[in-house]
């Protein structure tokens, strides 16, 4: 057996005692809307400190997870969280979130999943409305788009993360109900440095808009970047210039002394 093949094995079988054993936490991002320049939502990422192998990333334990067949477990486990947080925080926080929770390819297919968290949300008495369910453009890939649209009749909004970086960009957004195009932050990255990556995103925001789509920067780091963005008329942002993901607690605090760093 090779080294990684065996490191994969160990990785598998901690991620399994992990779900069993309530290790996965979920942290959240607040996301800013430029033009009012308040929070008004929040990604929910995955976050898994192992007892034995101390912090894992989530771009080693998602596809662990993936292949190993724990990812549907993995999703019901970040979405029953991510309700009981909601319902939990100070209304006045609550009512002016969107939540963007990221679902992975296999998802989609699972059967039973959008059931389940269609109980899970009448069971808090929240609406699908609130959500934002981000999947990537190669997960488009895999995925039976007319399941995807099951997940949009029942309310929910879909948003395609990493925009930009798929193969099939403008051939997906003409045939599926996307509410959201979130711009992949290795453009951002480059902004206002580069040339390239400024009249890409320029274009982006221009054909998002034109579609209806609303339009969100990730990985925001720097006030010119934020003033890059507003000038195209971004209509989100989130990055570590606002702050990392955030433990429940902390993201309430941060809520909750909130001041704009532009
Ligand atoms: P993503 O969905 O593209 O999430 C954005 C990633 O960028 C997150 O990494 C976030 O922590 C990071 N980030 C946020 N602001 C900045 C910034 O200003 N600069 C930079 N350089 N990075 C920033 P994270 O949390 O490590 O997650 C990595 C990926 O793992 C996510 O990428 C997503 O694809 C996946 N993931 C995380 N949680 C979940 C989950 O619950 N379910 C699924 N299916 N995938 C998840
Ligand atoms: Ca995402
Ligand atoms: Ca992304």
């Amino acid at each position: 057996m090779t080294d990684s093949r065996r490191k994969s094995l160990q990785l598998e079988s901690a991620l399994r005692d992990a779900l069993a054993n309530d290790e996965i936490q979920v942290y959240w991002q607040p996301q800013i809307n430029l033009q009012s320049g308040e929070f008004v939502g929040a990604e929910v990422l995955a976050r898994w400190e192992s007892k034995t192998l101390g912090w894992v990333a989530p771009d080693v334990f998602i596809p662990i997870a993936e292949n190993a067949g724990l990812m549907s477990q993995l999703t019901r486990i970040v979405f029953a969280k991510t309700c009981n947080a909601l319902i939990s925080m100070p209304s006045a926080i609550r009512e002016r979130l969107k939540v963007a929770v990221n679902l992975s390819a296999l998802d989609i297919s699972q059967p039973g999943l959008l059931d389940d968290m269609l109980a899970e949300l009448h069971k808090h008495a929240l609406s699908p409305s609130r959500f934002e369910l981000e999947l990537t453009e190669s997960a488009l890939l895999d995925m039976d788009t007319q399941q995807l649209a099951g997940f949009k009749d029942a309310g929910f909004c879909l948003a395609l993360d990493d925009f930009g970086t798929g193969y099939s960009s403008l051939a997906y957004l003409n045939t599926l109900p996307f509410d959201v195009l979130k711009i992949d932050k290795s453009f951002i990255a480059q902004i206002p440095h580069e040339q390239s990556s400024c009249s890409l995103t320029h274009s982006i925001i221009q054909m998002g808009r034109e579609l209806g789509c609303e339009i969100v920067a990730e990985g925001v780091e720097t006030v010119e970047q934020v003033v890059f963005l507003t000038k195209e008329q971004c209509h989100k942002v989130q990055g570590y210039l606002y702050t990392k993901p955030l433990p429940i607690d902390e993201f309430v605090d941060y809520c909750e002394s909130y001041q704009s760093p532009v």
